[in-house]
């Protein structure tokens, strides 16, 4: 049985859980990535080994199958308390019965990228840049996946990607300087396979600057190796977005990964998705920015969760959103405050959404407010004056609270 050590829980140190509900493996193959892919756990069988599920969970494995597939490395299940059905990291990634419920707002494509996609598996929304699915897989699955339609090969869509089609567009396509490498997740490749892409992509000269949106490093840190940081080294500009959304998913293991990827020169920055139950609370975030900082990430978006179908005992509001940004902004180092952001439903694209700190604003004064509610006024002195404004609430007496 797991044990995690008292006053560990709300995940303020870096600790490893090795080897947890898996005493008796020998560290070689514990940090061996393919053991630890091998090793999933997959069925409920494996499940019930070691948690007690509580009924709304063993519903949610029996009836999800068809939507999106269990799997859980070793590493990232030992986060995973046996007892508490609420726990932060359980909810992330063990089924749940809500998951085969449909809310009015549910989408099976919230982001609208098959409307996008002029080659299969390539999304081009945005004038400069694309997103490259080049994998359906995962080193583990999220429940609450944007792309669970295609994600993990069960769902209702399969993802055909044509590497050659793609290549090609974006040959053609002077405008493209920017590919985000994604899907499923690009480091599950080996590192032959990954560098053929990586190369293929550095051959073309308009491409300017590669990215890479992976969870792996949190999923699998054993897959961090020299070796592949060398080989990605090699293809610089390359960044890379990870995705952690609760300060236990840092553990010693995760931040020596992600130490070892910034010593390769790759610039870091990290991906949260706002769950309820997960990290929809200010101190949670606040002790995952600071733990992000420690780990040389930058923490850069916190998402609003997309309307995917089956994910909405996982959505937090908006409004909670705003709240922990307000409460990080100011209050913490500016490097350690995500942006918040929701995908517009259908393709829009990511809106920036923040706290109200403009109060007004015309040709001749902005009025804003700090951290602390204190009013301040800015004149619009220099530039040009021919700015048109966007529609501001009217500047009213109450919105100068002491
Ligand atoms: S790692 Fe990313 S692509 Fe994979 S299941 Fe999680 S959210 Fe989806």
């Amino acid at each position: 049985m797991i044990t995690l050590a008292p006053g560990k829980m709300d995940g303020k140190e870096f600790v490893s859980h090795a080897p947890g509900y898996w005493p008796d493996i020998a560290p070689e193959l514990w940090n061996d990535w393919k053991w630890q892919l091998k090793n999933r756990v997959t069925s409920l069988a494996q499940l019930e080994q070691h948690l007690v599920l509580s009924n709304e969970e063993r519903s949610g494995v029996l009836l999800s199958g068809d939507k999106l597939a269990l799997a859980v490395t070793p590493h990232f299940f030992n986060l995973i308390p046996r007892d508490n059905p609420g726990d932060p990291i359980r909810r992330q990634v063990i089924p749940r019965i809500e998951e085969t419920w449909e809310s009015p707002y549910d989408m099976a494509d919230p982001c609208g990228e098959d409307s996008h996609m002029p080659v299969p598996g390539l999304v081009h929304r945005y004038p400069d840049r694309v997103l490259f699915l080049v994998t359906d897989r995962c080193a583990s699955y999220c429940r609450y996946c944007t792309r669970s339609r295609v994600v993990s090969g069960v769902g209702e869509q399969e993802l055909h990607t044509d590497f050659e089609e793609a290549f090609r567009y974006l040959e053609q396509h002077t405008e493209v300087r920017d590919v985000l490498l994604s899907g499923g997740d690009a480091l599950i490749f080996s590192d032959d396979k990954l560098e053929k892409i990586l190369s293929r992509l550095r051959a073309i000269p308009h491409i300017e600057f590669l990215r890479i949106g992976t969870r792996v490093p949190i999923f699998l840190p054993q897959r961090i190796t020299p070796e592949l940081c060398a080989m990605l080294a090699k293809y610089h500009p390359l960044w890379m977005s990870v995705h952690v959304n609760h300060p236990r998913e840092l553990t010693i293991e995760v931040k020596q990964a992600l130490e070892r990827l910034a010593n390769a020169g790759i610039p870091l920055g990290n991906q949260s998705v706002l769950l309820a139950g997960v990290n929809d609370d200010v101190e949670t975030m606040k002790t995952l920015v600071h733990k992000l900082l420690m780990c040389r990430v930058r923490p850069y978006y916190l998402y609003q969760c997309d309307l995917i179908t089956g994910s909405s005992h996982l959505r937090a509001s908006v409004a909670k959103g705003m709240e922990i940004i307000e409460g990080l902004r100011g209050h913490t180092t500016g490097y350690g405050v995500p942006q918040f952001v929701i995908d517009a439903p259908g393709g829009g694209g990511k809106v920036p959404i923040n706290p109200g700190y403009v109060l007004y604003h015309d040709n001749e004064k902005i009025v804003i407010r700090n951290y602390e509610g204190k009013i301040f006024e800015y004149p619009e002195t220099g530039g040009d004056q021919t700015v048109q404004f966007a529609p501001q609430r009217e500047y009213h007496d109450e919105y100068l609270y002491s």
